[in-house]
């Protein structure tokens, strides 16, 4: 059994204030790739990034900034005092939309099977101009949202008493790791809403940060806990492949172009009825070789009686980790079964929230923690659950939902290519699984899954205004 000593609420824990605290003017040292330059304005110098979607001209001693249009949000302003980061910024404008992305080919595992996904994309405007967007996933079968509960939590969230209208980038980030989702009575786990809440909260979050000129890094770094090893330079980062349930010979030729892709590792779904796994995992192991690192994710589907069982008749084909293998309800008998497994688990449906990972900890029912930014409920709480597992002595993976679009690969990125010693890492397959893209640029990782960071301003990609239109089935905005 783990120790709980050390299980702190993130709310105590920022209630003592951030551990380090970047400055503005501090942007080389938290490894900002963007290129920089320095403007001569009225006052005296200052340093303004200059990010390709800005084109700044001097007019009459001022900065004219011609602020780009996208998502049906568009705006012209002067570079005054408070993009500079002193003065006040508000949010004016809130849009959200049901979005439906379309697949490349049906995503299939134990628990469902998709050929195109509905997600939330939330757009913020603040009283300077500035925009960002962010991105839900609601999965009813994960945290029991769904598009329309999200829509009824953004018409009545009380962003004027959260977040009011912060002086600084400081202040900003502080109130959006604390922002508040409704409480909502049935809700045990305190998971209901997260999806809404992360796209929320990546919206203001770009906005604020575009706003007073700030890298979403500096927000990362002032909202991570210090056990979450938040590197203050981003790297280079390598993402997993994974294998669904198929038929033989598309299984068989996913796992030879895991192979020819170079994929150091490889997830396969596993559970599925009428599936022989040992079988699979012997054909998959005989194409990727030994060295690859190859992991299995049950999705909820075997029963308690038969887990032992079927657990160990995959044992020896090397397996390092065992996603999710029982239901969210029986999530508890993993405190027995566990150690008797031979296959370190990984909590997936039954880790979305604090609550969640603080029993998990406690009664000892995992070795790792799958973190997904939709289903945690976005950057702020995704880095508490992180530091929690480090903490603990647990392993993370960042993972990601099938259906994600650039949106939340690049929210991905940014954290996935901060945090050290990431166990696995799940993302980024934009072009191989989506056959619309609501983004501008091709953020799919390359060869071997590796990935680069993403360079500023916002989260480092463009919404694609036309394409997005075009994939919208609904919206509300105020
Ligand atoms: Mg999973």
């Amino acid at each position: 059994m783990k120790a709980t000593s050390g299980v702190e609420d993130p709310q105590v824990r920022r209630a003592r204030g951030p551990a380090r605290v970047p400055q503005k003017g501090q942007d080389t040292q938290i490894g900002v790739a963007r290129p920089v330059r320095t403007l001569e304005l009225v006052e005296p110098t200052v340093t303004i990034p200059a990010p390709d979607p800005l084109r700044e001209i001097t007019l009459g001693g001022c900065a004219c900034v011609q602020i780009w249009v996208e998502g049906g949000v568009s705006s012209q302003g002067v570079v005054s005092s408070r993009r500079r980061g002193r003065g006040t910024m508000k949010v004016v404008g809130l849009e959200w939309r049901r979005v439906r992305v379309p697949l490349r080919k049906v995503v299939k595992h134990a628990s469902h099977a998709r050929a195109e996904s509905e997600n939330l994309i939330v757009s913020a405007r603040l009283d300077s101009g500035a925009v960002g967007h962010g991105e839900g996933i609601p999965r009813p079968y994960v945290t029991g949202e769904t598009l329309e509960t999200a829509f009824e939590m953004l018409r009545g969230w009380d962003l004027d008493r959260q977040l009011g209208a912060p002086s600084s980038f400081e202040e900003a980030v502080d109130r959006l790791a604390n922002l508040e989702t409704p409480a909502r009575a049935a809700d045990p786990r305190g998971a209901f809403g997260n999806a809404a809440r992360c796209a929320l909260e990546m919206a203001l979050l770009e906005a604020f940060a575009r706003g007073f000129d700030r890298s979403i890094g500096e927000a990362l770094v002032r909202m991570a806990p210090p056990e979450a090893g938040l590197r203050l330079n981003p790297t280079t980062v390598r993402y997993s492949g994974a294998i669904t349930a198929e038929g033989v010979w598309a299984e068989r030729i996913a796992a030879w172009k895991m192979r020819l892709y170079g994929f150091h590792q490889v997830k396969v779904k596993v559970g599925v009825v009428g599936q022989n796994d040992p079988e699979r995992l012997r054909r998959f192991r005989r194409i990727l070789g030994k060295t690859c690192d190859l992991r299995i994710d049950a999705n909820e589907a075997w029963d308690v009686s038969q887990v032992e069982e079927r657990a160990q008749a995959l044992v020896p084909f090397g397996p390092t980790a065992l996603e999710q293998p029982v239901p969210h309800a029986q999530v508890e008998v993993l405190a027995q079964l566990r150690p008797r497994l031979g296959i370190p688990v990984m909590l997936d449906e039954s880790l979305c929230g604090w609550g969640d990972a603080v029993k998990a900890v406690e009664l000892g029912l995992t070795d790792l923690f799958n973190v997904r930014l939709s289903k945690c409920g976005g950057i702020g709480p995704s880095l508490a659950l992180i530091g929690l597992a480090k903490r603990s002595g647990l392993g993370v993976q960042l993972g990601c939902h099938p259906g994600e679009t650039g949106l939340l690969s690049a929210a991905g990125r940014q954290v996935a290519t901060r945090i050290a010693d990431l166990r696995y890492l799940e993302g980024s397959y934009d072009r191989h699984v989506l056959a619309a893209n609501p983004i501008r640029q091709d953020i799919t990782f390359g060869y071997g899954g590796r990935a680069e960071p993403l360079e500023g301003p916002g989260w480092g990609v463009d919404l694609d205004s036309e394409t997005l239109e075009r994939m919208t089935l609904d919206r509300e905005s105020w």
